[in-house]
């Protein structure tokens, strides 16, 4: 099981963000990347709300 933001597809929203705190966080290019593994309920949560779809929990 792995958290994981396609980069190619991420438009900076910052949804999971706001949602998950603990696990994504916007890097310098306004992408949002997986900071924390820990949380995978919160991430699945994220990747059911991405408007681009960027966010699998598999
Ligand atoms: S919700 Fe999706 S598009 Fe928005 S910042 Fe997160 S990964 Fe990127």
């Amino acid at each position: 099981m792995a958290i994981k933001v396609d980069q190619t597809k991420c438009i900076g929203c910052g949804m999971c963000v706001g949602l998950c705190p603990d696990t994504f966080k916007l890097n310098s290019v306004g992408r949002s990347e997986v900071i924390s593994q820990d949380n995978k309920d919160c991430a699945s949560q994220a990747a059911q709300n991405c408007p681009v779809l960027a966010i699998s929990v598999e």
